[in-house]
């Protein structure tokens, strides 16, 4: 089964589709169009970026192969945490302290623009505070402790410890050792917000089309994109792509790797055992590489995320894994019915750090080590915006913020993210995946440990 058919078959059955209808659709691309900027994907990224541009008074175009917010963004686990998917000590290892705070500041800036576009465009997207990081053993929770004061002692971020003895009051589970609560984190249904961004972008006078993939860049000082009907010209292009390029730009392309996640949502339970599963109602990660990540719904079901492909091949038995998953961590449902399962893909860098960029115009990538980086950035007039590494559902807000600055003749904050360095997966589309299996066979033994 190719990859975009595996993908449409996991996206059959969310929880998210089977509750927010899409009560709008937009026409397919026919013909020749000119305009200031095409953006290539309608996810949360594309959406964003095209929301920020018309903003600043750009023609903006939208070209979405399928749907707006098929991909990732409308099937995620809903869960909008400050932070990047990697360690902050990536990014001060690469970038020195004070960037570091730059960056970590910016993804807290990107939790707040989410409540600030709820509010200013008016979507009800069933915001609910509150995540908690909680550790599985006293090592992860020792590893977890260190964190916690570093973050407090270096960035003045605030969270709560839940100390072991503390653990019951937070959750009805076995499993947890100790934890974090952040009251500034959160969750949310993921394809109400994406659905009402794009109703928004479309007020702003942003041209959507669905059903539109992009097979071709042409770049150039006009570069030109083609669809199956149609073709963008444009002073600029934006890829918001996340895995689904299909080879538009290989040049990037190689610097993520398709992970897929999957998620499980039960029947409606009664709202008191909901609250007394996590009483602060709170999102829920544990602290395993290959992590479970779970949330309760604005309508009392326990929607659980987990388990990873590196093959894109969807593990069979899928329910009954993820039930047992699930179980594990709430014996109290081991006999509740799940009513929706799916799954989706995440762009995984290899540092897990985002990848932000540009292509010059003649395609090749602009370096982000040129020390004339920003100076030289009108040679570049394609942008990229990839590598959330399942931790997007935020960042890609800001991500579109920034590249909209960029865009727009301000790249000093965009660049602070363009300058985080990425290696390709070696080997290409093929090798990369026995590479990355062969790593996370280690990370299931520390798991286990
Ligand atoms: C199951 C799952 C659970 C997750 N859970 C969380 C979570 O709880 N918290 C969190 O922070 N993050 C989570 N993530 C990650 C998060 O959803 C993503 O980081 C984020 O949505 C990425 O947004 P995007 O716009 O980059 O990509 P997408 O939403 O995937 O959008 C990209 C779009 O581009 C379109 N496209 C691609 N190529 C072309 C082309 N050639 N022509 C036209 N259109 C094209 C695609 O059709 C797609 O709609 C999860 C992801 C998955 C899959």
């Amino acid at each position: 089964m190719s990859f975009l058919s595996v993908d449409q078959d996991l996206a059959r059955d969310s929880y998210y589709a089977a509750t927010a209808p899409r009560e709008i659709r937009f026409a397919a691309l026919d013909g020749e169009v000119q305009t200031d900027v095409v953006v290539v994907g309608g996810g949360l990224a594309g959406l964003s970026a095209a929301i920020e541009l018309a903003d600043r008074g750009r023609r903006v175009v939208l070209l979405e192969a399928r749907q707006v917010a098929w991909g990732a963004s409308g099937r995620n686990g809903g869960q909008a945490i400050a932070g990047l998917a990697c360690d902050q000590s990536v990014v001060e290892q690469q970038l020195g302290k004070e960037p570091a705070r730059t960056v970590w500041d910016m993804t807290l800036e990107a939790l707040d623009l989410i409540a600030q576009r709820c509010q200013r465009f008016g979507i009800d997207c069933d915001w609910q505070p509150g995540y908690m990081g909680l550790a599985v053993n006293a090592r992860k929770a020792a590893e977890l402790r260190l964190w916690q004061e570093h973050m407090h002692h270096s960035y003045g971020y605030q969270t709560t410890w839940i100390a072991p003895q503390e653990m019951g009051g937070w959750i009805a589970s076995p499993r947890f050792h100790s934890g974090i609560h952040d009251a500034r984190s959160g969750h949310l249904h993921p394809l109400k917000y994406s659905l009402g961004l794009a109703r928004a972008a479309q007020r702003l006078g942003v041209r959507i089309h669905e059903d539109s993939p992009v097979t071709g860049l042409q770049t150039g000082a006009r570069p030109r994109v083609h669809t199956a009907r149609g073709a963008v010209l444009a002073e600029q292009v934006l890829l918001a792509g996340n895995v689904y390029l299909q080879g538009l730009a290989p040049q990037i392309e190689s610097r993520i790797m398709p992970v897929g996640t999957y998620v499980v949502c039960s029947e409606p339970l009664d709202p008191a055992l909901c609250a007394a599963l996590i009483p602060s109602r709170s999102a829920v990660c544990d602290t395993n590489f290959v992590l479970d990540y779970f949330r309760p719904t604005a309508d009392h079901r326990m929607l659980y995320g987990g388990r990873v492909s590196y093959s894109t091949a969807t593990p069979r038995n899928l329910v009954a894994s993820m039930r047992k998953r699930m179980a594990r961590t709430f014996p109290q449902l081991a006999g509740c019915r799940i009513d929706h399962a799916w799954g989706g893909f995440v762009d995984i860098s290899m540092n897990r750090a985002p990848d932000f960029g540009r292509l010059r115009k003649d395609g090749a990538q602009q370096a982000p080590r040129d020390r004339s980086y920003s100076v030289r950035s009108h040679h570049a007039n394609v942008y990229y915006l990839q590598g959330f590494s399942g931790h997007g559902l935020a960042l890609t807000g800001l991500a579109g913020k920034l590249v909209a600055e960029a865009m727009t003749g301000d790249a000093a904050r965009f660049d602070v993210f363009a300058r985080l360095q990425h290696r390709p997966f070696p080997g290409g589309a093929w090798l990369r995946t026995p590479a990355l299996v062969l790593g996370m066979a280690y990370y299931r033994m520390r798991d286990a440990l």
